[in-house]
């Protein structure tokens, strides 16, 4: 039998589930659906070495969408300072300067999505369709028909692809991505230093590539270091004792020298934009709408804006109506603010990574930054995402 909704969601990552839980607290129908139902979270796990920095904007959106209360606070690692370096050059900004209690929170992928999916088991419109996927779809008059494996076919007035980077449900709609390969990888692990970090995320341009230190919830710090593929990898492979000396070599955070680090991982870093972020009745967000350098901490923070936004646009939408024009509204905005904060991340990648003239400029520019207030307080907005061009629910505190 096939049946109704006014949303099917096909990828239940952060973005995805966020997106359904926002779509339900409206009061519509929706079905996720995702090839893996994730684990609920075990209190004694060891920290996932998958992290991500949720801006104060983000975490509005967590909290409208009913899933940031699901998040264990012994897993939550605020901060309320930053401090930037590059050749000298140096900018700090503290949370209490620009009105905020922190600037930011680190939190496991994982358990945002268990929290996200803890929320929609418990809402009677959420349809949870795991392990399953969605195969093809096509519109029949107001309506896409979806095939699903395994599972009956749906039928949906939206179809919300959050299938992440490598989008199929994108290549279906034959929406054209444009990529660049950085030839980098990010190599992250979870470090104990002398002193444990009270609450300080601390980046440095370093020569192969910007490394930041992360405060976990336990006082350990999270590291994101993208180098060039061959010097990350081997950074991997060598022995713990040699790769804390190289990390010590080029990180001076004032909780001290990094003492002991957890298994290494390295992912290769690509930068994708999606040339549409709609077609038809089908809407991209989160990676599968674009991916960006990490070094800025804001690939989800982005895909949640998605969600807000999208949320936003349809919130007067009558399901009978066409929805062209809100999906129009939200694509031009998403693409806007998207290219705008990706094109930013990859030039300041561009100009510092191995090259210590660029290093030397970014460095100037911290000077000057540090020194202007309104600049300051205009990037602290936008980075937090709580600027006038944020979603509503992002610039509300829930
Ligand atoms: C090293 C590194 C550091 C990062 N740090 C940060 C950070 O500090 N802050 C930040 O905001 N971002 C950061 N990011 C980016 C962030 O990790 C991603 O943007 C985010 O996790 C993407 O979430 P998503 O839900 O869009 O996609 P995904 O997490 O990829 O989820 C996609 C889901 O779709 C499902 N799926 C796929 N195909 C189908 C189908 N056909 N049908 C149904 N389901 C399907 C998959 O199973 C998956 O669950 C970082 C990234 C890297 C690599």
């Amino acid at each position: 039998m096939t049946k109704d909704f006014d949303f099917v969601i096909a990828g239940g990552g952060v973005a995805g589930a966020v997106t359904a839980a926002l779509l339900a607290r409206q009061g519509r129908r929706v079905a996720l659906v995702d090839h893996k139902r994730p684990n609920p979270l075990d209190p004694k796990s060891e920290f996932d070495p998958r992290v991500v920095a949720i801006s104060p904007g983000a975490r509005n959106v967590l909290m409208a969408a009913g899933v940031w209360p699901n998040v264990p606070a012994d897993r939550i690692g605020p901060y309320a300072r930053m401090v930037v370096h590059a050749d000298g050059g140096r900018v700090e900004f503290s949370a209490s300067q620009h009105g905020l209690e922190h600037l930011g929170w680190i939190v496991e992928i994982p358990a945002l999505q268990a929290a996200a999916w803890a929320f929609l088991d418990n809402e009677t419109d959420v349809a949870l369709l795991a392990p399953a996927g969605v195969t093809a779809f096509e519109t029949r008059r107001n309506r896409l028909q979806l095939d699903i494996d395994p599972g009956d076919p749906l039928r949906t007035k939206l179809l919300i692809a959050a299938d992440g980077a490598r989008s199929r449900l994108r290549e279906q709609a034959d929406i054209e991505a444009d990529l660049w390969h950085y030839n980098q990888h990010a190599l992250v692990s979870h470090i104990t230093t002398q002193q444990a970090n009270p609450g300080i995320a601390w980046q440095r341009f370093t020569e192969p590539g910007p490394l930041a230190l992360l405060p976990l919830a336990d006082g350990r710090s999270s590291i994101v270091w993208s180098q060039p593929a061959e010097c990350a990898q081997a950074l991997r492979d060598m022995d713990e004792a040699d790769f804390l000396e190289e990390l010590n070599d080029h990180q001076d955070a004032p909780f001290g020298p990094a003492t002991a680090c957890t298994r290494r991982y390295t992912l290769p870093l690509v930068r994708r934009q999606s040339r549409q972020l709609v077609s038809g009745r089908l809407a991209l967000l989160g990676d599968a709408a674009r991916t960006v350098h990490p070094l800025a901490g804001q690939g989800l923070n982005l895909g949640l804006m998605d969600a807000a936004a999208l949320a936003e646009v349809l919130t007067d939408w009558q399901g009978e109506e066409d929805p062209a024009s809100a999906l129009a509204r939200y694509e031009r905005w998403r693409l806007s603010a998207g290219t705008l904060i990706a094109g930013g991340i990859h030039a300041i990648n561009e100009i510092t990574a191995g090259n210590p003239l660029g290093r030397r400029a970014a460095a100037i520019g911290f000077g000057a930054a540090s020194a202007l207030w309104p600049l300051r307080q205009l990037f602290v907005e936008r980075a937090c995402a709580l600027d006038s061009d944020s979603p509503r629910l992002a610039r509300s505190v829930p």
